[in-house]
């Protein structure tokens, strides 16, 4: 769940021009965020509309899937560390061009377990970054990476093992507690929704994690005396906030199948206006 704010973001700034060289990605599952980043990098690239899979099984898609993309090289240690002879020859390789993608990229699962000359290689490799290379590093434990090469990556938190509930994000709590005031504010029109939210967030992934920091907030607010309850959690009973949280759980339901995010935004502020007092 929390992983989706790691792929928006990158799928963010991917379509603004604006991605780091490198990634380097801790988190609490190797295994399930090298998927994470396969899954990525196909949606990066697949020239199809791609939901949580390619309905097309095209060329792209199926190259990643079958590792047969030439511009994807995956390294892990061979024994104890990361061989030096792997960094080498993804630079070789990666000295011309990428033919079915933008990016050459390279996932290295394990970013903690460099020896010294492989980290040199990787060290050169990061220093000059070539426009069209991207990296990605998987590690369980960013204090284990060579200072040096963390500090060249952009660094982010993948969690599966925890949930929303464990780790909320102020900045997203922020936005939502905005929403719902002023849809209370406003409970006679959706104008908001039309000028203010449509555009909010590009991703349906986005969208998941506002509903489910919703979600928290409104439970938490439910079962103990929260100093930062707005508006519209005041003006409403137990009860009504019990619906609330029905209500949300079916949003997310949507978003998940595919609702039209316009659509669902309306049906909840029509909806909230059962349980406002
Ligand atoms: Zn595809």
């Amino acid at each position: 769940m929390v992983s989706a704010t790691m792929k928006s973001e990158i799928l963010k700034r991917y379509r603004e021009g604006k991605l780091a060289h490198a990634f380097l990605l801790e988190t609490d599952d190797m295994d399930k965020c090298y998927e994470d980043i396969l899954d990525l990098i196909k949606k990066l690239n697949c020239p199809y509309e791609f939901k949580d899979n390619c309905d097309q099984n095209c060329n792209i898609c199926t190259l990643v899937d079958t590792d047969n993309l030439p511009s994807l090289i995956k390294i892990e240690p061979d024994g104890q560390f990361i061989k030096n002879e792997a960094i080498l020859s993804m630079k070789n390789k990666f000295s011309t061009i990428p033919v079915f993608t933008k990016y050459n990229i390279y996932i290295i699962k394990g970013a903690h377990k460099f020896n010294g000359y492989s980290a040199n290689s990787l060290l050169k490799f990061l220093e000059e970054p070539a426009d069209n290379i991207l990296g990605f590093l998987i590690t369980n434990n960013k204090e284990n990476v060579i200072p040096t090469i963390r500090s060249r990556c952009q660094i982010f938190n993948v969690e599966y093992n925890k949930t929303i509930f464990d780790k909320i994000d102020d900045e997203i709590l922020l936005d939502v507690k905005l929403y719902l005031n002023s849809i209370f504010k406003n409970k006679n029109d959706l104008l908001y929704n039309k000028t203010n939210m449509s555009n909010f967030y590009k991703e349906r992934e986005e969208w998941e994690v506002f509903f489910m920091t919703m979600l928290y907030y409104i439970k938490d607010c439910l079962d103990r005396e929260r100093d930062d309850k707005i508006d519209l959690v005041r003006n409403m009973s137990n009860g009504n906030l019990v619906k609330m949280l029905v209500l949300i759980e079916k949003m997310l339901k949507y978003i998940k199948s595919n609702v039209n995010i316009d659509l669902i935004l309306d049906t909840f502020v029509i909806e909230m206006r059962e349980y406002y007092e």
